[in-house]
């Protein structure tokens, strides 16, 4: 198997298994009792907050575990948009965000909120001068994701974070791709939240985190409340007792991250480098998306025209290839990606997209087999395809 879908999910490393496992055995306890087995728990929370907290140069104060990604921008909007209520109701966010703040923006909109969605250019940079005009005195949240799950673009998130300080709003940035993957400093960048999830970086399911800036009730009025009700874990800001062993597994992958960074990153530039240089140099009528050289790492998402990702993809999977296409396939629909839609490809051109996201443990002699299939593959589809017959004819008129 070749597994080119890490912006869906990552392997768990072994090292971050077994630094979980002693937290599924022996120490069972609830990190909230009293007694020893309960508190060991508590003790490795803490390390484990302390740990994330530095990774993005954050207080351990400030940083708040969840369920995952989904629940931080969730947890995030919502709450931005209840705790300003008295400044206005103006979301500004993008056109390209994962559905996670697409759809939450969404059910705002139904209970009076009014958000304007950026457009962003044709790589898929949201432009900060476009975004300041934007900001009305009844703006409370902006929010830019870090980068991007389809195309793999790294927003300007330091510019975005100036003028949103600046102006005095609050700034989240969806960080779920880029955590561990590039160097974040809420800081420098003037990231007032920020959400993460720990099965991007090769960390457990089901775990992830919002950071909360300490300063926004004061500086900025907001006020930030709780997002689950119930008992008074996370400093009864997220209740519900701790995912103990998912927190431990996550500041595994984190540390592991950290120490593997630049490594990581100039490994897997090299391979999708090359990987992207011959298929734009052996399959015609391919285009790249997103910013060639502002993108992830890891990230390769190329449409081909005159087929379909989906057909691409299941002929992939029968080659023992897992990747992903430019489709909302997961939902059921099949809806060309509204993230391809706004960096202007046409619905066709967005159905012929194909994702492919490395890791560092992906080798040169696996990219090889996979551009042998996909020259094969899209040839027999564009040789059944109507639309390749038309060109061609088209082509030698
Ligand atoms: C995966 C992802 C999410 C959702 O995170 P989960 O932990 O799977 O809920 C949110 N935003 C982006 C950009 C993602 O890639």
């Amino acid at each position: 198997m070749i597994y080119l879908d890490n912006a869906a999910t990552t392997r768990t490393a072994p090292e971050v298994v077994e630094a979980m496992l002693p937290y599924f055995g022996e120490l069972y306890g609830n990190p909230s009792a009293i007694y020893s087995l309960g508190s060991t728990g508590k003790k490795a929370i803490g390390e484990a907050r302390r740990t994330i907290a530095g990774a993005i140069g954050a207080k351990q104060e400030e940083i708040y575990f969840t369920s995952g990604g989904t629940e931080a921008d969730n947890w995030a909007i919502k709450a931005a948009a209840e705790g300003c209520t008295g400044k206005g109701k103006h979301i500004v966010t993008t056109k390209i965000e994962h559905h996670a703040v697409l759809h939450t923006c969404a059910y705002l909109e139904k209970r009076g909120y009014e958000v304007t969605y950026l457009e962003v250019d044709g790589d898929g940079l949201v432009d900060p001068q476009a975004l300041e005009a934007a900001i009305r005195s009844d703006t409370i949240l902006i929010s830019v994701m870090f980068a991007n799950n389809e195309i793999g673009t790294i927003e300007p998130i330091r510019e975005i974070g100036a003028i949103a300080r600046e102006h005095g709003v609050l700034f989240h940035t969806d960080a779920v791709q880029a955590f561990g993957q590039v160097p974040i400093d809420v800081e420098e960048m003037n990231i007032d939240m920020l959400s993460a999830s720990a099965h991007k970086l090769n960390g457990p399911k089901g775990v992830g985190m919002l950071y909360i800036r300490s300063d926004v009730k004061s500086r900025l009025g907001a006020q930030i409340r709780s997002f689950m009700h119930g008992g008074a874990q996370e400093r009864s800001m997220r209740a519900g007792t701790e995912n103990v062993p998912g927190i431990v597994g996550f500041a595994a992958a984190v540390r592991r991250a950290l120490g593997l960074m630049e490594e990581k990153a100039e490994k897997e530039r090299e391979l999708r480098d090359y990987l992207i240089r011959r298929i734009e140099e052996e399959i015609p009528y391919c285009r790249l998306n997103g910013h060639r050289e502002k993108r992830l790492p890891g990230n390769a998402n190329i449409s081909f025209r005159f087929i379909e990702g989906e057909s691409l993809l299941i002929m992939l999977d029968m080659r023992g290839v897992c990747a992903s296409s430019g489709s909302a396939c997961t939902s059921g629909s099949l809806d060309p990606s509204h993230v391809l839609l706004a960096i202007g490809l046409k619905h066709e051109e967005a159905h012929g997209s194909l994702r492919m996201t490395l890791s560092e443990e992906n080798t040169m002699e696996e990219l090889d087999q996979v551009v042998g299939h996909l020259k094969e593959i899209v040839q027999r589809l564009r040789d059944m395809s109507p639309l390749y017959e038309d060109f061609v004819k088209s082509r030698k008129e």
